[in-house]
């Protein structure tokens, strides 16, 4: 087999958007064949894959999950090895998390643990989502792991420690997307018209009262409209608006108060301006809430190799959290320390980090799936 460096420096060159991971999956089905296939079971799930890894002598199923998705970011990263595919970029480190897979998958294919191992191989995590129908499909079920782990890199951590806490650890997202569409007309007969650069600013201020108003101030919510859109020219009235955001709470109940009141807020705008509203909440990803009991027996056991931060619940969200929501388990963050963050076209992990990240989880996983 390749170095984990290399097989790294080609998945990161190959960055595709999500469910279009065709690349991605062959060149991992390719190398997967590669390994001995005695204990193997791979299967495929649109551009996803699960390898399970048979176990000698099974009580339970151990699962690692790794996203499979790049970015549309033009990359400037200087690397020799930079994306081929133009205007897409791994930046997000889903290019590290495969290959930590990868080296988990080829040191377990040669030495199988007491208990089944399931690698999951999941598409389009940054959009529109891959976890939750991988969860609800057919082969999930059978393959139904009894508990499961994930990784991703911290930018802000150095290499050789890792972040980890009890409970929740990313937030609830939801995308936001508004069309309001009145009526344009001469910029001079705003009477004749109905104008919808008006009613997307009223709606912007007014949704500015729901964190502020309707959210318990010991809770947490973020509504942010990141772009405005709207008219054709600047003196003709606009017959369209959209408004583009996101939506971040630190529970599904607040979550759902923020939509009622987003609901009600553009309901009031449709009728105070007369015009037509769809709202379209896009991506929606759950909480990442990791199982108190095995978070902590992780904590105490990565201790021995790395050094493990107990850090704070983040606003970033991630779709790891519709497997968490029924299969206990965690995710922990990867120091990989570089100075750009998450989604940066210059962000460049440390790659010193996938050998650290294997060689934790491989001691982790004999320690959970091995009785002697
Ligand atoms: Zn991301
Ligand atoms: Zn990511």
């Amino acid at each position: 087999m390749k170095s984990l460096l290399e097989i790294r420096k080609d998945l990161h060159r190959i960055p595709e958007p999500g469910f279009l991971e065709f690349k991605t999956q062959r060149y991992i089905l390719d190398l997967i064949s590669t390994f001995p296939q005695n204990h193997l079971e791979v299967h495929t799930w649109e551009t996803g894959i699960y390898v399970k890894v048979i176990g000698r002598n099974p009580s339970k199923t151990i699962a690692y999950r790794t996203d499979m998705d790049g970015l549309p970011i033009v990359e400037e990263t200087g690397y020799e090895f930079s994306s081929l595919h133009e205007g897409m970029m791994h930046a997000c480190g889903h290019d590290l998390h495969m290959t930590i897979a990868i080296g988990l998958l080829s040191h377990f294919a040669q030495n199988p643990l007491d208990d089944h191992l399931l690698f999951i191989f999941q598409p389009a995590e940054e959009g529109p989502g891959g976890a939750l129908p991988m969860r609800e499909s057919e082969l999930f079920r059978q393959l139904q792991p009894d508990m499961i782990t994930a990784l991703h890199i911290a930018p802000e951590y150095p290499v050789g420690t890792i972040a980890v806490k009890e409970g929740l650890l990313f937030a609830n997202t939801s995308e936001l997307f508004i069309d309001l569409i009145g009526k344009g007309g001469h910029a001079a007969y705003p009477h004749l018209s109905n104008d919808m650069v008006v009613a997307a600013s009223h709606l912007v201020t007014q949704m500015q009262s729901i964190v502020s108003r309707n959210i318990d101030p010991l809770d947490s919510a973020v509504v942010t409209i990141g772009k405005i859109t709207g008219g054709t020219k600047q003196n003709i009235i606009a017959e369209k608006a959209r408004l583009e955001g996101t939506i971040r709470t630190l529970s599904p109940e607040a979550m759902e108060k923020v939509k009622k009141r987003i609901e009600a807020l553009v309901e009031g705008i449709s009728r105070g301006f007369e015009c037509e509203t769809v709202i379209d909440y896009g991506s929606n990803y759950r909480q990442v809430d990791n199982e108190p009991t095995l978070t902590r027996e992780f904590m105490e056991f990565a201790k021995q190799q790395v050094n493990v931060f107990e850090c704070k619940e983040a606003m970033t969200g991630e779709d790891y959290g519709y497997f968490l929501e029924k299969i206990p388990g965690f995710m922990f963050w990867l120091g990989v320390d570089t100075p750009y963050g998450l989604h940066h076209s210059k962000l460049k992990p440390q790659e010193e980090a996938i050998q650290h990240a294997v060689d934790l989880l491989v001691q982790y996983f004999i320690f959970k799936g091995n009785r002697n």
